[in-house]
């Protein structure tokens, strides 16, 4: 449709303006069914009708760009989670902790109506090591009259328990305006936003595409050995490699080497950690098995790390194993399924053999080059004056939108705001995009058009 993504470009709301900064990662955690998804609803504004009933669904989505009182923050919903047939209790704390490493403060919410229980106390032991701020929500309390339930949460030693009814909103604005201040407050640790002078890249991909494999033929001999035991979660280990005269910080290594894919409910572990690692990233190196067939999963990460806006380089990982077969297969799917992403580049490799793996370094530099570059007010505006009148925007109704003035608001990745007198067609915003590459370059990074309408 009209609002997706085309060739790569957010091409949004016809007046959207730049975004606002976050200010941190808030988590939202709890056992089952105490009300976290209800929560994050409220708190995006949606209708409570989203919540599934059904327990474990996957969600597609795991880290929403929220806002509150003007304050942007990322919010991440766990209440996808389902518990694990190894022992409830302690799946729940372990899902639950990789949320909290990931976010900078905490929303602890649990269920008045059901009281004080082990796994609660459990997960306060883990929040309380782990140093972030929590704010505590007992839930479902739904009027004045019930607010004695909060009393025996007193006892957690987290504080003043919020009494919250998160199903009809009350007591949420309070909530939220406490969890926010210690946000703001709160050491910045999960990454999203803490600069480095080190280039941030995300390897990521559907399991056994070969991730450990490359990172392993990138690391040489030098790298540590990551623990590989489920359960035993620990911080997400970030890793430098140095790989073509250069050092990178590879995000999330842990989450590479650990094998959440055979732990049950893990699909959506790794798709939150796959999130996680491509939020904090600048650069998704995105690893296909080029033997096999490409799947929606293939396509979904893909799809993640240019909706998210990062840099991205395509790898197409195991070419000792192609065949004339398989590579007849790629090049077909090249043109169809890889559509939305010509831009990117392309490094065919084998992570086994090495072959190839010396070009990835480059194809890195290209495309953070892209993602951070910024075109001159003054360029951009001559070079769309030239386009606009060689190829003008079609007659609508008697009418001819015209371009009057555009910015790049921003970089990484390359936005622009294009002022128009009316509502530029899709196929035009296409033309657009497809002629700011041709003259600018932009090669390896998404780019981001919205159009501003001035009377
Ligand atoms: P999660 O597993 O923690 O994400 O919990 P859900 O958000 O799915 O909610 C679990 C159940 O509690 C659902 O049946 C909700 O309708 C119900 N619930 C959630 N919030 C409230 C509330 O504020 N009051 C009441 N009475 N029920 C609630
Ligand atoms: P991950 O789940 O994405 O981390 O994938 P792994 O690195 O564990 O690799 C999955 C399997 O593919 C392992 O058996 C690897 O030995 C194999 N593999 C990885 N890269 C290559 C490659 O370039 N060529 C071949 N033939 N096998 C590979």
């Amino acid at each position: 449709t009209d609002e997706q993504l085309i060739a790569g470009s957010r091409l949004g709301d016809q007046d959207a303006l730049p975004a606002a900064k976050p200010v941190g990662v808030l988590a939202v955690v709890g056992r089952p069914n105490v009300g976290k998804s209800t929560l994050v609803n409220r708190i995006l504004g949606r209708r409570a009708a989203v919540v599934e009933d059904t327990p474990g669904v996957t969600r597609d989505r795991v880290s929403y760009d929220a806002e509150w009182a003007g304050t942007d923050f990322k919010l991440v919903d766990t209440g996808g989670w389902e518990a694990d047939v190894e022992g409830i209790a302690s799946a729940i704390a372990s899902q639950a902790q990789i949320a909290v490493q990931l976010s900078d403060a905490v929303i602890f919410v649990v269920d008045g109506h059901v009281g004080l229980t082990d796994t609660d106390e459990r997960i306060v032991r883990m929040l309380r090591a782990s140093g972030k701020p929590v704010t505590l929500a007992v839930n479902k309390v739904d009027d004045a009259a019930s607010e004695y339930m909060t009393a025996e949460f007193w006892k957690l030693g987290l504080g003043e328990p919020y009494g919250i009814s998160a199903m009809h909103g009350r007591g949420v604005g309070d909530l939220l305006d406490t969890a926010l201040d210690s946000l703001k407050k709160a050491d910045k640790t999960s990454g999203f936003l803490t600069p480095g002078h080190l280039r941030r890249i995300a390897l990521v991909g559907r399991p056994n595409v070969g991730k450990s494999s490359l990172l392993n033929q990138l690391a040489g001999e030098q790298r540590a050995v990551v623990n590989d035991l489920a359960g035993t979660t620990r911080d997400p280990v970030d890793e430098i490699i140095h790989v073509d005269g250069e050092d990178w910080l590879f995000i999330d290594t842990a989450g590479i080497k650990r094998r959440l894919h055979k732990v049950s409910g893990a699909d959506y572990y790794s798709s939150l950690r796959t999130q996680a690692a491509i939020e904090r990233s600048e650069l998704a190196l995105v690893l296909f098995d080029s033997s096999q067939p490409i799947s929606d999963q293939d396509l979904k990460v893909m799809s993640q790390a240019v909706d998210a806006g990062r840099a991205v380089v395509l790898v197409f990982n195991k070419w000792d194993l192609m065949d004339e077969f398989s590579r007849q297969r790629l090049e077909r799917l090249w043109k169809t399924e890889f559509n939305r992403v010509t831009w990117a580049q392309r490094v065919n490799l084998s992570a086994k053999t090495g072959w190839h793996t010396n070009r990835l370094a480059d194809a890195m530099r290209g495309a953070l080059e892209s993602w951070d570059k910024r075109v001159p007010t003054g360029r951009l505006n001559a070079f769309l004056g030239q386009v606009q009148s060689a190829h003008p925007h079609p007659l609508r109704g008697g009418k001819q939108p015209r371009i009057l003035f555009a910015t790049q608001a921003s970089t990484r990745p390359p936005r622009f705001v294009i002022f128009a007198t009316g509502f530029l067609e899709h196929g035009y915003r296409r033309f657009l995009e497809r002629s700011l590459r041709e003259e600018f370059g932009f090669e390896g990074t998404p780019i981001q058009i919205s159009v501003n309408i001035r009377e």
